[in-house]
């Protein structure tokens, strides 16, 4: 692969997080203190060096950002104070808004103002098109799809899932080619078949084993270490699963609903299995973010030091749709619901539509990217050691 240098890329990546590396002089201590740069994946200086020199293409086709999880080993070692572990987390921001074919991830990750207004219209819009169905608010006994109409609120989760989903997939597939175009690829096809099959099937259990139990993750946690409760490895679990959880108990929900023509999840008892599901997996979430929050509140880490306003934009939008979530399922068992009950789940409904629009243009993008990079790295690591 020829390497086109883009002398402004620097200034542009800068946008993405808070870092000086011109003050980097190479002396390859931040590669020789990360807890995860192995010999077949070098980073961060190698990173680095591609930032420095412009070499956008290149750092965009390796797999070493999604490696890192940010400790923040790296900068604290750093005799220029480069801040290597944020210049990493600016590259991965800065490769999601590459694969996002939108253009809405780089706004939301470059301006304030932008975000903002972005949010406002977008709250604005389904505030509108929620209340253009609605029917009657009934005190003391709320009945809330018949305040918001459930075919509404379906029918809007779907299309707007699908419209994140689309981008998703977009964005995955630019990520593929972005990778591939890595100069392993003419190595890559001159193997046998048989044995990639093998090959690929050994490095996607590693990939799925590594993203469900998050160990580099804990690799990677600064000494001394916070208790287990508070640590990066079990909030990201938390988080993580929590969110799946919900998603799949949607699912289910939705599936029952309009296929199996049973009544929605509000109208059944807690240990209606979806219902139950997605309490726990909520209990999970909003535990895993107000964690999140606090800890770049109070930055006991390095870790938690640089947080850009699109990711305090995601995690508080998180939080505040779990929280509305258990508001609504504590009104739901009171012998008398409260009529306010009906703003707070509208609230609800509109966060948790936000929150689906943004998954492929924040933050949370990487726990998709992420995977492929770790695949493509075990792939070529099976390789290497054959
Ligand atoms: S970022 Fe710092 S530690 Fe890493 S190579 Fe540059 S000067 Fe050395
Ligand atoms: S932040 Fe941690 S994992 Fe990332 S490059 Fe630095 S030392 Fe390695």
């Amino acid at each position: 692969m020829s390497t086109r240098v883009e002398p402004a890329f620097l200034g542009t990546l800068s946008k993405f997080g808070a870092f000086d590396i011109s003050a980097c002089f190479n002396c390859g201590n931040c590669t020789a203190v990360c807890p995860l740069s192995t010999g077949n994946d070098s980073f961060p200086r190698k990173v680095i060096r591609y930032g420095q020199i412009g070499a956008r293409d290149r750092m965009l086709a390796g797999k070493e950002m999604w490696l890192c999880y940010y400790c923040g080993e790296c900068s604290d070692t750093c005799p220029r104070q480069a801040e290597p572990g944020e210049f990493m987390a600016a590259a991965r921001r800065y490769a999601i808004a590459s694969c996002d074919p939108t253009g809405i991830a780089r706004l939301l990750y470059s301006s304030k103002m932008f975000a903002a207004i972005f949010m406002t219209a977008l709250s604005a819009f389904f505030t509108l098109l929620l209340l253009s169905g609605a029917g009657p608010m009934v005190p003391a006994s709320p009945e809330l799809f018949q305040f918001l109409s459930l075919n509404l609120v379906h029918d809007t989760g779907l299309i707007v899932s699908s419209v994140a989903a689309l981008a998703m997939i977009v964005g995955i597939l630019r990520l593929v080619r972005n990778i591939m175009r890595h100069d392993q690829r003419a190595e890559v096809q001159d193997e046998a078949k048989p044995r990639w099959l093998a090959r690929i099937g050994r490095a996607a259990v590693t990939t799925v084993t590594e993203i469900a139990a998050q160990k580099r993750l804990g690799d990677c946690e600064e000494e001394p270490r916070l208790p287990w409760y508070v640590g990066r490895r079990f909030v990201h679990l938390c988080i993580m699963w929590g969110f799946i959880g919900l998603a799949v108990a949607t699912g289910i929900d939705y599936l029952l609903v309009f296929v199996a023509g049973k009544a929605p999840g509000q109208a059944h008892p807690l240990w209606y299995p979806p219902r139950l599901l997605g309490t726990v997996a909520g209990i999970f979430m909003t535990y895993g973010v107000a964690v999140a929050i606090v800890q770049r509140l109070r930055r006991p880490e390095k870790y938690f030091t640089h947080t850009l306003h699109s990711d305090w934009l995601f995690l508080w939008l998180l939080l505040l749709t779990g929280i509305t979530g258990f508001v609504v399922e504590i009104g739901v068992y009171l012998p008398q619901g409260p009529a306010w009950m009906y703003l707070v789940f509208m609230i609800h409904v509109i966060l948790g539509m936000e929150v689906v629009v943004l998954l492929p243009f924040t933050k949370f993008a990487h726990a998709v990217y992420r995977p492929i990079g770790l695949f493509a790295s075990n792939l070529l690591a099976t390789r290497t050691r054959e």
